[in-house]
């Protein structure tokens, strides 16, 4: 246990000091700190770069015997541990990618009293022989980190997780603290239950990082989008690309770096020596930019990534905004830029469709993923919507695209009745299909599949000339969003009306939709909705 030079025990502000060597505790930090120190339980929710990390190694530090901090973040727990060391303080972790040598050199520095923290990967516990190593050692507290990871409601379970339970058990007399840099309401007190904390100290800070702007546009030609975005506002700045697939991956940073970004890949498919390799380039280097999946980013503490751009639609808003979260934990301004479209929607009902587990299973994937859509396509501030989500009210922000530039509404009513009869007219056909047809016929296209489904004979052809093919693929998106229109997911992306369909189409119910805004680029091609 830490001690002053004469001796007498070290306070947690003289070891933030001396170990450390920042001046104070910031947030709730001393808060926590004193009650995990005076042996009780804590429960912790605090947003990405607000300090999660000291709040249980300054206590080990000051508690008899060894933190022990169970992590997913197999891939980190070398760099921690380093990063500690460089600190003076002794630590040592536990996982699968040791050899048995190596694992039992840590294990002897732990029964020695010789380890401040021990990190352990959440299988570790599953493992007879690495309980009974704790119970021979001294236990100074036990830190659960990504507590989220417990909750099945959560985006991120995991089921070693669940068996955490246990330590309190076992050690009812540990302090322990669990973290999480996402939680709603329903998340928060699943992880109470769950790690039986409900008698822990909860501390729940603003989940607010106000230095992130957040934008979400419409997909148009992403690739494009996305390098205006990186020409404009963040030359050579660091930043964070996510994409849904591998491929996808691969191809955005062979594009980028063929337009003179430095760009590398990451995703799980890659040689493990080419992600450490891509991985030390981007916390190391200034200026590049990591085109990843979303196995890339969780844990990683680079203080200026300047801006975090999503290509594909995150899962849940959880996701987007851990991963956004990401960018600025430096508190400098930071952009969180999106772009979104139909097909994104489309591509998520099938993979939801499609899934393993059982149908609540799907229920719920089905859940965060209407509370993303709602997100993309609320008029008001985007902040104002995230912030809710997780159970925390605040003003309209002035720093996001909807507060910068606010979109005008317009009653949408009579656009929705044209496209919704549209489907009902081709449904009366036995037929369905995707949105790129359905505004075909709107705008009166004598296309050569019009013309072959005889579509041109229907009473609604071309009654939508009065808006664009971008206008009409928004009108579907936010039915779609506002769950007045459905999205088949049988692999086409077909139009499908639901039961409050029929309101609208009966004038029960007026449609207040977006404008989309103004493109200065036009594409032809009707792909990428
Ligand atoms: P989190 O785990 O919540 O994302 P970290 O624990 O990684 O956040 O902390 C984010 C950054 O802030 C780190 O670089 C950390 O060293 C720094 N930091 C944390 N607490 C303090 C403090 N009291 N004073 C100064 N810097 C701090
Ligand atoms: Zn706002």
């Amino acid at each position: 246990r830490a001690v002053l030079p004469d001796g007498t025990p070290a306070s947690p502000l003289d070891v933030l000091r001396t170990v450390w060597g920042y001046d104070e505790f910031r947030g709730d930090q001393a808060e926590i700190i004193d009650a995990v120190v005076g042996g009780g339980d804590a429960l912790v929710l605090m947003p990405t770069g607000g300090g999660k990390s000291l709040c249980y190694q300054v206590p080990a530090l000051v508690r008899e015997g060894t933190g022990v901090v169970v992590s997913p973040l197999i891939a980190l727990m070398q760099d921690q541990v380093d990063a500690l060391s460089a600190l003076g303080v002794r630590a040592g972790f536990l996982n699968s990618t040791q050899q048995a040598h190596q694992r039992r050199e840590v294990e002897e520095a732990f029964l020695a009293g010789e380890l401040d923290l021990l990190y352990l990967a959440p299988e570790r516990l599953n493992v007879p022989d690495t309980v009974e190593l704790l119970s021979r050692g001294t236990v100074a507290l036990f830190a659960i980190d990504e507590a989220h990871c417990v909750s099945q409601w959560g985006h991120d379970f995991r089921p070693d997780y669940l068996r955490l339970s246990m330590l309190h058990e076992r050690w009812p007399d540990v302090p322990r603290i669990a973290l999480t840099a996402t939680a709603t309401a329903a998340t928060h007190r699943e992880i109470a239950q769950r790690l039986q904390l409900e008698d822990a100290r909860h501390f729940v800070a603003s989940f607010d990082r106000p230095n992130i702007q957040y934008r979400i546009a419409p997909k148009d030609n992403p690739r494009a989008q996305l390098l205006e975005l990186l020409r404009t506002e963040h030359p050579g700045d660091s930043g964070i690309v996510y994409c849904l697939s591998r491929a996808s991956v691969e191809q955005t940073a062979e594009y980028l770096v063929g337009q003179g970004v430095d760009a590398m890949p990451y995703h799980a498919g890659l040689d493990r020596q080419v992600r450490a390799h891509n991985q030390s380039r981007f916390l190391r280097e200034d200026g590049v930019v990591m085109v990843a999946t979303i196995a890339f980013g969780m844990g990683i503490d680079k203080p200026d990534v300047r801006f975090v751009a999503h290509l594909d639609l995150p899962k849940s808003v959880e996701g987007y905004y851990q991963e956004t979260g990401r960018a600025g934990r430096d508190g400098l301004p930071s952009t969180a830029w999106m772009a979104y479209g139909l097909a994104d929607v489309v591509q998520q009902r099938r993979m939801i469709d499609t899934s393993e587990g059982d149908a609540a299973h799907r229920r719920r994937l089905t859940q965060h993923l209407d509370a993303m859509l709602a997100l993309c396509e609320t008029a008001s501030c985007r902040r104002v919507q995230l912030l809710n989500y997780f159970g925390q009210s605040s003003e309209p922000c002035g720093n996001c695209d909807t507060c910068l530039t606010p979109p005008s509404t317009w009653d949408g009513t009579v656009a929705a009745q044209k496209l919704l009869s549209t489907i009902v007219r081709m449904a009366q056909r036995g037929q369905r299909y995707g949105v790129g047809h359905v505004v075909d016929v709107l705008r009166g296209k004598k296309t050569p599949r019009v013309a072959q489904l005889r579509h041109d004979e229907l009473s609604t052809f071309g009654v939508g000339e009065d808006l664009s093919d971008a206008e009409w693929r928004g009108v579907a998106r936010q039915l779609i969003a506002a769950e007045l229109l459905a999205v088949d997911t049988e692999g086409y992306g077909t139009l499908q009306l639901v039961e409050a369909s029929g309101e609208v189409l009966r004038g029960e119910r007026t449609v207040l939709l977006r404008k989309e805004p103004e493109r200065t680029r036009r594409r032809s091609s009707s792909s990428s909705t």
